[in-house]
């Protein structure tokens, strides 16, 4: 049985995840760290900072609050000998290359992803794998209405993966042959490399994303779905069972899925 400390076990995902991973047969929510008290339990106990958790009920602390808030649990898991999941995002690439030395120095495991869905993860991997053999690639990215900023850090990922493949396949950047703008904006925004970002806000969408390919007669639409928050706890579940035969700072799921 592996026993899971939630850092930010109150919000949104923490919450999820409290539901979520408590299924796992081998997997133990015992305890819910938040500043806030979480409106579900489930049999976990509450306590109001990482400090307060007993290390004896703890294997693996999965953090879903805020930068700050893993740099206590960071702490505290090198302290006490335990593995980290870090999920919330805000984390600046400086303060990632400090954690790895952090939990080298612990010999402990850290595993940090800014993007928990097995599916996205997919996605980016099969459009990674496709970018070679088109000669263009756009990307529109479809979120609900309440998202303030765009496009989304997925989109400019994705379009980062895919140029970078592309160039590794001695592909030219992409250069737009529309020259005449009836309405400014049109063609969306450069994501880097002249691979064109179209951003769509609607309510009742959630996050969603299709990359698409063309070459002289065919085309091909790598689309991904997030319907609900739920689609992240797999993924979590899997970085929880691997982190312990780590040490120091992995980056993403990817190695987790063959
Ligand atoms: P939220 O605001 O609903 O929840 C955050 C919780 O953390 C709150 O309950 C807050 O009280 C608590 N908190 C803050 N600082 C704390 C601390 N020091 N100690 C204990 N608790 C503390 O936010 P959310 O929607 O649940 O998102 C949480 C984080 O997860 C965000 O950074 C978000 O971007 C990220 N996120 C990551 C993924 C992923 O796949 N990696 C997916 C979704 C959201």
């Amino acid at each position: 049985m592996i026993r899971v400390a939630i850092v930010g076990g109150a919000g949104r995902m923490g919450q999820i995840m409290a539901e979520g991973l408590s299924q796992g047969a081998d997997l133990e929510v015992t305890t819910l760290v938040d500043v806030n008290e979480p409106a579900q339990l489930r049999g976990s106990s509450w306590v109001k900072s990482i400090e307060e958790a007993k290390d004896v009920d703890v294997d693996v602390v999965v953090d879903f609050s805020t930068a700050q808030g893993v740099a206590s649990s960071l702490v505290w898991c090198a302290k006490h000998k335990k593995h980290l999941v870090i999920g919330a995002t805000g984390i600046v690439s400086s303060a990632l290359d400090a954690m790895d030395k952090q939990a080298r120095a612990a010999k402990i495991g850290v595993l940090q992803a800014a993007n928990f869905s097995i599916g996205a993860v997919l996605a980016e991997r099969f459009a990674v794998q496709a970018a070679p053999y088109f000669d263009r690639v756009e990307i529109i990215e479809l979120h609900h209405d309440k998202k303030v900023d765009a496009p989304s850090g997925t989109s400019l990922a994705s379009a980062k993966e895919i140029a970078q493949a592309r160039k590794d396949a001695g592909l030219s950047s992409l250069i737009d042959p529309t020259t005449s703008f009836t309405v400014e904006g049109a063609r969306g925004g450069d994501g880097g490399d002249g691979i064109m970002i179209h951003s769509v806000r609607l309510p009742g969408l959630v996050a969603h994303q299709e990359v698409l390919f063309g070459r002289d007669g065919e085309g091909l639409t790598i689309r991904h779905d997030a319907y609900d928050r739920k689609s992240f706890v797999a993924g979590v579940a899997l970085a929880v069972r691997a982190v312990g035969a780590t040490t120091g700072l992995t980056i993403g799921i990817d190695t987790l899925i063959s």
